[in-house]
Order: structure tokens, then sequence, then C-alpha cells
């Protein structure tokens, strides 16, 4: 597949931004500017939906669950998605370029990971879907006729599906393709920060037929905007939703008058525990990855990292060397490392990074943001930074950052390490670094987290369960879960 160039356009250059609704593309009487985070400048103007915009999208879908999309069979509606996932083969380039002039991350990470795996999600639910079996109980009745049960998995009706900025068309479409393949309808809102690989997909639904009203898409903020509006409409069914811990937190008091059903991926404070049997090289490169991919903005990236204390100097060490090495440039410039999404997000980092050498903390490396004397100094770039000697319940340790920085501190004990790993209000991920398969298990068993990776971190089978415990979500997706989120299963009992 093509990869675009700095040649290659913006796609939505001088536009803007509609919402799909009942498959129409609906321009809103307001806009909001979608701003690069490379070098401040205006990419497009984003049409911000109102109440009564959020309104038409979810009668759109209502209607479109009675019409030919309801009464498409199973393997009618999959070969539809693998349509959507052709097409955005097919446009693979601008893709690409929507993704990373609204993120600005590099190259190498929207090209290799997030547009492969958007069309790759599509794929893999079409595929689990015409997969999934149900159930068939035989059972005894008292004049000895019996009786069949068996299920049927119907659509939930309406879904909300609501997507973070860090990931934007992985996120977006790891639900929309769950949602569609198990028969619903959709209302999708992106985060405003990244409106524009979204509207590329409603594009592609159009051209791949997918019928009007099946995915419609509005634009606009959270609270008190289209976000608020859909999540709190009476007509939505259920609400699949990944981003901050305390927006799901404001998203269950507005589902709650309508008890909608809800899937929750929420924030993280993931710990990477290195031991000091651990193949180091691979426990450094590992660690690299798990704290500065995408600027630190991963649900899953390790904001805490235990060494054990016989490596611990050396380890940090070699760390910081590599921190300091780390490129940081826009998306076409061969970056390891991309700005953050915006400059009030880099704000927020910033003040974190304020606040650890106010809790006592040494900075290793970083610590502030870099000059380049262009325009890049008008974007939201950030230093890669290491800090060291905080306590354990310093606010830095505790609360998630979401930026490109990590706490070292050593342990003493596989015990200390997991209590320490496990002594957070999150419960997402962690990385464990050890060459002893016993301690891998025990220890991988031990972490109060939805995902434990053992001699690795991000290594993702898209069949099993994703999701946190603790403040880090609700229910799990991923595979057959996904699927059971987005169904309704109804018995029915036959009396032989
Ligand atoms: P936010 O929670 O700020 O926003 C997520 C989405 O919710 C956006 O589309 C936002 O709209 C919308 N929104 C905000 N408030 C409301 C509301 N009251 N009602 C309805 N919708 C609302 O998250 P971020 O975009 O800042 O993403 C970063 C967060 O996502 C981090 O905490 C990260 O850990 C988490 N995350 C979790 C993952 C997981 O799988 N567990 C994966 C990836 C990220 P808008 O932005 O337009 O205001």
């Amino acid at each position: 597949m093509r990869l675009p160039t700095p040649a290659d356009p913006y796609p939505f250059a001088g536009t803007q931004l509609p919402c799909l609704i009942g498959g129409e593309f609906i321009r809103a009487a307001k806009s909001f500017p979608n701003t690069s985070p490379v070098n401040g400048a205006e990419l497009c103007a984003v049409s911000e939906a109102d109440a009564a915009l959020v309104d038409r999208a979810v009668q759109a879908a209502r209607t479109a669950l009675r019409g030919p999309w309801g009464r498409l069979s199973l393997p009618e509606r999959c070969a539809l998605l693998r349509k959507v996932a052709d097409r955005i083969e097919q446009r693979f380039a601008q893709f690409v370029s929507a993704e990373i002039a609204d993120t600005g991350k590099t190259l190498r990470e929207a090209s290799s990971l997030d547009i492969p795996r958007g069309a790759a999600n599509f794929r893999a639910y079409a595929d689990l879907a015409l997969a999934r079996s149900s159930e068939c109980f035989e059972m005894g009745t008292p004049d000895g006729r019996g009786a069949l049960n068996y299920s049927v998995h119907k659509p939930v009706g309406v879904v909300a599906v609501i997507a973070p900025w860090n990931l934007p068309f992985l996120l977006l479409t790891w639900k929309v393709a769950p949602a569609l393949a198990c028969g619903n309808t959709v209302v999708a809102k992106p985060s405003e920060e990244t409106p524009s690989s979204a509207a590329l997909l409603a594009e592609v639904m159009q051209e791949a037929g997918v019928p009007p009203g099946v995915f419609n898409l509005v634009h606009g903020f959270g609270p008190g905007s289209a976000g608020e509006a859909l999540v709190s409409h009476p007509d939505v069914n259920a609400i699949a939703f990944t981003g901050e811990s305390a927006t799901g937190s404001a998203i269950m008091k507005s589902a709650a008058d309508s008890v909608k059903a809800l899937s929750f991926e929420l924030g993280g404070k993931n710990a990477a525990l290195v031991f000091a049997d651990a193949d180091l090289e691979a426990a450094l490169a590992g660690t690299m990855r798990s704290v500065f991919s995408n600027c630190g903005q991963v649900c899953l990236c390790s904001e805490r990292v235990y060494v054990e204390r016989p490596i611990f100097e050396r380890f940090v060490e070699a760390l910081v060397e590599r921190a300091r090495r780390l490129k940081i440039g826009g998306p076409f410039e061969q970056a390891d490392m991309g700005p953050l999404i915006s400059r009030a997000h880099r704000e927020k980092v910033l003040s974190y990074y304020r606040l650890a050498r106010a809790e006592h903390g040494e900075i290793l490396c970083g610590g502030g943001v870099p000059s380049f004397g262009d325009e890049r100094d008008r974007g939201a770039f950030i230093e890669p930074t290491i800090v060291r000697g905080l306590a354990e319940d310093a606010r830095c340790v505790r609360e998630e950052i979401f930026g490109p920085v990590c706490h070292v501190a050593p342990f003493d004990s596989e015990e200390q390490a997991v209590h320490m790993a496990n002594d957070t209000r999150y419960g997402l991920a962690a990385a464990i670094w050890t060459s002893n398969l016993q301690r891998a298990h025990r220890v991988a068993r031990q972490m109060e987290t939805g995902i434990a990776w053992v001699n690795d971190w991000f290594l993702r089978d898209l069949r099993t369960p994703f999701g946190g415990v603790k403040l880090s979500g609700i229910g799990r997706e991923g595979g057959a879960h996904s699927l059971a989120f987005f169904s309704e299963p109804q018995n029915i009992c036959v009396k032989l």
C-alpha cells in the first residue's frame, strides 16, 4: 500500500467536515477549527452538531434498524464489512494523511498500526461474527415430551460510539466493526481533536454500499455538546466509550435515566516490572516502547517502571541514555516521537513535570519543551522525561499523566514489586520482564489488571479480552466479548 509523502495534500484542506446522517452529508450551521499539533496551523473547519442534529442521527439509526439493514443475513452484513476494509486499504494513503495531520504522530506509527488495524478490525469482526455459534439445551418436562432451548443473537439497537484522540481510527473501528457485525446501527462521535479519519470512514461506508442510517457520524465536543446529547439520548440503547475515567463517570450519570448498556475502556497508570533475571536488552527496548510510543499517549503505556535493585542503576542509566537520543519531530521527519495532541494537553503534561519537581523528584532527562527555531515551535512538542525519587503516594505516581514520561523506582523482592504495581486505583495493563518462567506466570496472575504482558508490550490478538479493572473500565471488548456486548441473546424454548 502506498504511503503518503509530504506532497500529498491533507484530504480536507480548506473544507468544513460534514456530519453523516441517514446517508446524507450535512454541514452544521456552527463549526470549530481543527488545528495541527505540529505547527498550530488550521487544517479545516469541523461541523459542530447540536442536540437537534444528534437527535436526527439517532432517529436515522433507529429507522435503519427496521429497513434493509435489519433484513440482511449475517453473511451479507459481513460481506459489506469486508468491502469497508477493502475500501480503507484502497484509500490507505489518504487515511494515513488524515491521521497524521490530526495527531502529528509519526508516519511509521500511523501506517503500521493505526490504519492497518482499522481495516483489520472490520475483517476480524466479520470473521468472528460468522464463526459464532449459539447455545442449545435439551430439557426434560413432566409429561416426558421434553423441550429444546436455543439462543439467537439479536442486535442491541442503536449504539453510541464515543472515541478518544490518541488512536482515533483504531479505537473508533474497534467498536464500530463489531457493533455493525452484530446487526446494530451506530451513531459515532470522534474526539473533536481528531475528526478526519472518521470523516473518511463515513465516505467509505457510503462507497461500500452500507445502507443509509446504519453508520452515522456526528462531530462536536463532549460536555454540553454532541457527546453529551448522544449519551443522554433516550433512544440510544448502548454506549461503547473509550476515554478518561472521569468522562466515563460523567457518561454513566447521563446514561442512568434510560438504563443503557455500557462498555467502558478508561484510563491507566500502568506498571512495568523489570526483574534482575530479565533479558536486559529486550526489557530496555520494550520499556522504551511502552513509555514513549505515540508520545506516551496510549492507555496501555507504562508510567511507573519498577526495577529490581541489583540492576536498577544500570537499567535507569541506559533508559535515560536512550530517551535522550529520541528524535522528536513531525510525521515526515523520520522522528521517533511526534508532538502531544494539543497545546492544552501539553500544558497538562507540563504541569506534571513541574509537580514532579515540587514533589522532590529528580528529573533525569527532559522535563521541558524542545526548541526548533521554526514553525514547529508553534506545535505541541514536549521532551521525553524520566523522573526518579518520588514517594509512592506522590500525585505524579498516582495520577494518569498521558505523556512521554515515567517514574523509575527500585524494588527488593517480588512481593514488594507486586504490591507497588497493584497499589493504584487503575487496573489496565502491566508489563513483566523476567526470564524465570515460574515467576512470569505467578506475577502475571497477581497483577490487578485486565492485561498482563510477559516479555513484551502491546502485543495484541484481537480475539482476546481487552479492558481494565478498578478505574480502568467496565466490561471487556475483543473477540467474543465484543460480540456479547453488542448483542442481546434471546432464549427460545420449544416444547417438543
Ligand atoms: P476524554 O475522556 O476527554 O474524551 C473521550 C471522548 O469522550 C471524546 O470524544 C470526548 O469528546 C467525549 N466526551 C467528553 N466528555 C463527554 C461527556 N460528558 N459526554 C459524552 N462524551 C464526552 O478522553 P481523551 O480523548 O482525552 O483520551 C485520553 C483518555 O483515554 C486517557 O485517559 C486514556 O487513558 C483513555 N484511553 C483508554 C483506553 C482504554 O482502552 N482503556 C484506550 C485509549 C485511551 P471531546 O474530546 O470532543 O470533548
